[in-house]
């Protein structure tokens, strides 16, 4: 392409309504353009890198044996009541009315709209398996559309689903969706990690989470120094191998006037910070409270607390006012001991023995309370969130916390979906079985931010060659003076052509600065400059978008972009 006829709005200023780099640069870089709250075009470059990454992810589908389809982006309700979810997704799903005045929504996902089909075509087990998939726009009514792509509300997904006989089949198609997976982000030439995720209120069955590693990602990932354990801190599983001390203290009332956090009782009275006990007191699901015990120093984990039957879900944290009345004492000094909701403690917080906690009586603390003694024996869970430090759950080495951006998820959904549509086909000898699905996803649109944000410098992106939005870009030095270098320009262009490598000429006449500040934003992997000076000596400038320096090279077209090909 000829950059004079291309649209590409670069700009020097960085765009005050952007946080993230990726989001900058991406604006900066003219590749998107906001049009709404979480809704971007696709400008003319940044659609080409879309495009490839799109045509990377098609490839390995492909390969790994699954079908493209193209699913309508609006869903008649019956599909979303019958799975229950037309309530459930709440106000994350646009809902629409057509002129007959019939609910609509706009399709977040496709687990219903695949299962539809699936019952419509498929009768026999000798039609299974089946993996069919899409590249398609879903849209999300997000509570905080944010970071540009990352987080839009109109976005593209890879989304797959597919349908097996058995339990055992659908294992086999979820690991040939994990190699797939695995070969697309290494395509991808992007850093990243597999970590066991949360598999939601659909149950224990396996689902990973594949994340680009990045300072800015959303998510936080539990990995160990000693093995290859990683998980998303929302699914950690958290034990202890500690067990109780013997009590040693009297549990005694002190006076902590102002103190209402642990760490600020902590301070005062001299303890670690893992010796003070909090309660978080939430709604349960009987209608009554429930006070959730954990460590000082810990973080509760709001999925697992919800998932524990006794919780209310989703997790409601109990209102001042109820708890005033109900612990006759304000939050900030609420205690185990006479405590009138019943306690669930987190394992470790089950082992502390002498801890401090809230007195349930307004400006005081009780010390020395032990579990048993002072108050009932709680009810134990795993409550919290796992933390940097701590034994990895496989037994092996320390938990240390990278950021991740959620780029893909493989999911092994069981019979959840086919259940609740009634999609039934005959096996073998004739009988009715409920099949098994796996759903498998990849933020095609999130990905080519993710990218940006682990593939950038000062200068603006360095996209990896495999998603670039052109190999190689020329610039040409007074192209308008120089008939020598007007003639190399066009001839390394039209030679770059021939041999296959995506060429940007930029014939736009600008001084050599812009023409390299544009192309350092761009990110595009291969730059030759051509001059008159070089050019007298039958050589070419020539830079790697993360080579320091240029250098001269010759001006030999087919070694030039030989190299270019190869990488
Ligand atoms: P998140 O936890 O980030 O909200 P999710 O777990 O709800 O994502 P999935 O339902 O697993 O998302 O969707 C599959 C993939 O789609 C995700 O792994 C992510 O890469 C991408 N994705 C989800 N929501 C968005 C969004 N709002 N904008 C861009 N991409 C998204
Ligand atoms: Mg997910």
């Amino acid at each position: 392409m000829r950059l004079s006829q291309m649209l590409v709005p670069t700009t020097r200023e960085t765009p005050a309504e952007a946080e993230l780099v990726s989001h900058q640069l991406m604006l900066r870089a003219g590749l998107i353009r906001r049009l709404g709250s979480g809704l971007y075009t696709w400008m003319p470059m940044g659609l080409r890198v879309l495009q490839k990454i799109t045509a990377i992810v098609r490839e390995e589908m492909n390969r790994a044996g699954a079908q493209e389809v193209l699913m309508p982006s609006v869903h008649p309700a019956e599909l979303w009541q019958a799975s229950g979810r037309w309530e459930q997704m709440g106000s994350l799903m646009l809902r629409l009315k057509d002129r007959h005045k019939r609910d609509f929504c706009y399709g977040p996902t496709h687990e219903e709209v695949v299962t539809y089909h699936v019952k419509q075509d498929v009768r026999s087990w000798k039609q299974l398996p089946l993996n069919l998939y899409q590249i398609q726009t879903k849209f999300r009514d997000e509570i905080r559309p944010r970071f540009g792509l990352m987080r839009a509300r109109e976005f593209i997904m890879k989304d797959a689903y597919s349908f097996h006989m058995d339990s055992a089949d659908l294992a086999r198609e979820y690991a040939g969706m994990r190699v797939a997976y695995q070969r697309i982000f290494d395509r991808l030439g992007v850093d990243y990690r597999i970590v066991q995720a949360d598999t939601g209120d659909i149950g224990g069955t396996a689902s990973e989470e594949f994340h680009v590693v990045a300072g800015a990602g959303e998510d936080l990932l539990a990995v160990s120094d000693g093995s290859d354990f990683a998980a998303n801190i929302e699914a950690a599983a958290c034990g202890t191998t500690l067990t109780r001390p013997e009590a040693s203290q009297e549990a005694q009332d002190v006076a902590t006037p102002g103190r209402s956090t642990c760490a600020a009782v902590a301070e005062l009275l001299a303890i670690p910070l893992e010796q003070a006990l909090k309660l978080v007191v939430v709604e349960g699901s009987d209608g009554n409270l429930v006070a959730l015990a954990l460590r000082g120093d810990h973080e509760l984990n709001e999925i697992k607390a919800e998932r524990h039957p006794a919780v209310a879900a989703p997790l409601q944290l109990a209102e001042g006012a109820r708890i005033q009345s109900v612990f006759g004492c304000e939050p900030g000094f609420l205690g185990v001991r006479n405590c009138p909701v019943p306690v669930i403690a987190d394992h470790a917080a089950a082992v502390l023995a002498d801890f401090v906690c809230g007195a349930n009586r307004h400006d005081f603390h009780t010390t020395g309370v032990n579990w048993g003694r002072d108050c009932p024996e709680p009810a134990v869970a795993d409550l919290r969130n796992i933390a940097e430090g701590d034994p990895s759950p496989d037994g092996q080495g320390r938990i240390r916390f990278l950021r991740g951006i959620e780029v893909g998820h493989i999911f092994q959904l069981g019979d959840k979906y086919a259940r609740a549509m009634e999609l039934t086909v005959l096996d073998a000898d004739g009988a009715s079985v409920t099949p098994q699905m796996g759903c498998y996803g990849i933020g095609v649109s999130r990905i080519a931010a993710a990218v940006v944000e682990q593939c950038h410098d000062e200068q603006g992106i360095r996209w990896p060659q495999a998603i670039a939005p052109f190999a190689l870009v020329i610039c040409p030095i007074g192209m308008d003076r120089s008939e020598a270098v007007r003639e190399a320009a066009e001839r390394l262009y039209a030679d770059a052509q021939a041999a296959g490598v995506e060429v940007l000429l930029d014939d736009r006449g600008l001084r050599p600065g812009v023409m390299f500040a544009d192309s350092e934003l761009l990110g595009i992997p291969h730059r030759v400059v051509i001059g008159d000076k070089a050019l007298a000596d039958d050589q070419y400038e020539y830079r790697h978008r993360s080579d320091s320096e240029a250098k001269r090279i010759s001006s030999d077209h087919a070694a030039l972009l030989d190299r270019i090909r190869a990488g």
